[in-house]
């Protein structure tokens, strides 16, 4: 990675971004919009790499020079919203649970001799129970949706990576460029290629190389498609103008 000398601290770790901007990677000074915060608008650094990258400002969950554009960054706005909403549930769950148990125990002690009494502590005990199991299972449901949230928004940072380049980009160059693990970067470039978001080509180096543009495939395969159509053209030319028209 080509560095030069950062403005901020001078040691020549400063590393450009793609909009001008760039990164330190010795005292963490961010320049640029493409280190704009999606959440709290900062020009921050990003601390940590792949899903656990987050804004060094809010918190907030961060794709690695807002790569995907808008589309990935609502993603993470939802994936942050829903993270906030899971903690929340989580933190109901245990003072419900909590209240189950002191209200289980206070109930016990006064261990009340008729049946109504026992009636009254059950249902209060089995209130806040009953209340502990909905939060969790809000939590629960918050938390997958956070995480498909943040699968979206890096789908959409591996489809501009992909589209970036005219001749696709590779597992590996992907996993440079996001600052993610192989079989994450391949995971996503499978996902893209099977909702035909990216295309497969293998080329002569037997590299795999994910684009957006037409395959090769796809290309001669239409040439040659062309080149019959041409030859039996002479039949079939007038009702083909009539269709095609
Ligand atoms: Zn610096
Ligand atoms: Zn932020």
């Amino acid at each position: 990675v080509a560095t030069s000398s950062c403005p901020a601290c001078g040691a020549n770790a400063f590393v450009a971004g793609r909009g001008g901007g760039g990164t330190c990677s010795s005292c963490g000074y961010s320049s640029g919009e493409e280190n704009r915060c999606p959440h709290c608008k900062a020009v921050a650094r990003i601390e940590g790499s792949g899903l656990q990258a987050v804004c060094a400002v809010c918190g907030g969950p961060r794709v690695p020079e807002n790569l995907g554009g808008e589309a990935a960054a609502n993603a993470l706005r939802e994936q942050k919203k829903a993270l906030a909403n899971a903690r929340t549930a989580s933190v109901a769950t245990v003072l419900q649970a909590i209240g189950a148990a002191f209200v289980t125990l206070a109930g016990l002690a006064a261990a009340p001799e008729s049946i109504v009494g026992k009636a009254i502590v059950f249902a209060l005990a089995v209130v806040p129970l009953f209340l502990a199991l909905r939060s969790r299972g809000r939590a629960q449901t918050s938390r997958a949706f956070a995480k498909s949230a943040g699968e979206r928004a890096w789908l959409a940072a591996a489809e501009e990576v992909a589209a970036s380049s005219k001749a696709g980009v590779t597992v590996p160059g992907l996993a440079k460029k996001l600052g993610i693990e192989p079989p994450h970067a391949e995971k996503l470039l499978t996902e893209l290629t099977v909702h035909d978001r990216t295309r497969i080509d293998v080329g002569d180096d037997a590299e795999v190389r994910y684009s957006t543009g037409p395959s090769q495939f796809r290309v001669e395969a239409e040439k040659e498609l062309a080149e019959e159509s041409e030859l039996v053209d002479d039949v079939g030319s007038s009702e083909r103008e009539g269709r095609t028209r």
